[in-house]
């Protein structure tokens, strides 16, 4: 689920990378370090076919550090040399009925607020193209998607049958580009570049129609702030947005954005813009910017809840509870590698068939489907992600399961 554009784009007026700790995004701010989580798995959302494997897997720094100026937060351990993209990967969250409800709402809104009925759609970071598709069948639109993890033979075979739809396994523009499009989409790519300034100038610069409209989504530091989502901060995401920094990017790279919202129960941002000529705004004060009380207490709290996993672990182990983990993403990577006691925990379960059976990077978690859980006699499953709560606790019922719930 990423790209980048290719440098091959001349960009009007060249920006250098940040040097040190100069802000990325605004140019302006020193970062300021404010929270360190130590070495955890780079690659969250990789699965392995042995244990071995999955304890050997490749580990990298977690530091962040916040924009005094733009309020954007960035990974200083991240080193974008050990995340090769290219690599296939299983992040496909259209296993889970709550997801595809939102997609189906969001793919239906874009169509409606953009009069997207028989146009071209170019998304970039498609993964398996399964959105492009949507956005397509239900607009009877063209559309070309872009992923450097797709393998050859899924660009044949994921293009639909009606050829609406090509998929290039390669980063954007691709060869041939950048192409004409009614509407760009770029769903959670944006958290995965270190230089997101960099990423939008060059984006801007292949476009050249002002009546384009850029979808873009990103996970939502403030809700990471607000719900303490530790689990959500991973390695492979970089850059984090709040709703102010994620405005300024882009009308520092010359977009007029349109709107800035939360959406999927606040755990995402969404922003819609159009290519604006006039001239980028300068940064707005760093008073009027919010978050910045709570980023402050942020790390305290973070230690907090640590502890308090801690406890629950050392309290399951006196009490002989058997504590299973819901949800194989990220957050339980995350989780099961912060949380001290967490090798007690015997399996992960998770509701994509193609993770079954394989182990999870750093801890070597063993993940089974649904069906497996009964032979563990779970005494707690631990929600990883609450917004499925309802759906995970239908099935666990339906697996004739009393376990207690608790949600990380
Ligand atoms: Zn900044």
């Amino acid at each position: 689920m990423t790209a980048k554009v290719s440098r091959t784009v001349a960009v009007a007026e060249p920006v250098s990378a940040p040097s040190g700790t100069r802000c990325p995004c605004c140019r302006a701010g020193e970062l300021e370090p404010f929270l360190d989580l130590g070495e955890v798995p780079t690659r969250i959302g990789a699965q392995y076919a042995t244990r071995e494997q999955a304890l050997g897997c490749q580990f990298g720094r977690i530091h962040l550090a916040v924009c005094p100026q733009c309020r954007f937060v960035s990974n200083i351990g991240f080193s974008s040399e050990i995340i090769d993209y290219k690599e296939p990967y299983d992040n496909d969250l259209g296993f889970s009925s709550v997801y595809q409800e939102y997609e189906r709402e969001l793919v239906e809104r874009l169509i409606r607020e953009h009069g997207l009925r028989g146009k071209r759609v170019v998304e970039i970071g498609c993964g398996r193209g399964r959105f492009l598709e949507r956005l397509c069948r239900a607009g009877g639109n063209r559309g070309i998607g872009f992923d450097p993890s797709l393998a050859a033979a899924e660009c044949s075979s994921s293009s639909s049958p009606d050829g609406s739809v090509e998929l290039v396994a390669d980063y954007y523009p691709g060869v041939g580009g950048p192409h004409e499009a009614d509407l760009i989409t770029c769903r959670q790519v944006l958290e995965h570049i270190p230089d997101p300034l960099v990423f939008l100038l060059e984006l801007r610069a292949t476009m050249k129609d002002g009546s384009t409209v850029v979808f873009f989504e990103v996970p939502n530091f403030e809700y990471v702030l607000d719900r303490l989502a530790l689990w959500t901060i991973v390695y492979e995401h970089c850059s984090y947005f709040t709703r102010d920094s994620l405005r300024y990017v882009f009308e520092q790279a010359g977009f007029a954005v349109s709107r800035v919202y939360d959406c999927f129960d606040e755990q995402f941002l969404a922003i819609e813009a159009r290519p604006n000529d006039g001239v980028a705004p300068r940064v707005a004060s760093a008073e009027k910017l919010a978050a910045a009380d709570r980023m402050e207490a942020f790390p305290a709290k973070v230690r907090d809840k640590l502890g308090d996993w801690q406890k629950e672990m050392d309290t399951f182990r006196a009490q002989g509870k058997c504590a299973v983990v819901w949800g194989a993403g990220a957050r339980a990577v995350c989780f099961l590698n912060l949380v001290p006691g967490s090798a007690d925990i015997p399996v992960v379960v998770d509701v994509n068939p193609n993770k079954a059976g394989k182990f999870l990077p750093g801890t070597g978690h063993r993940i089974v489907d649904p069906a497996s859980l009964p032979a563990y006699r779970p005494d707690v499953v631990i929600v990883m992600n609450d917004i499925y709560r309802d759906e995970i606790r239908v099935s666990v019922e339906s697996l004739g399961l009393r376990s207690e719930f608790l949600y990380a």
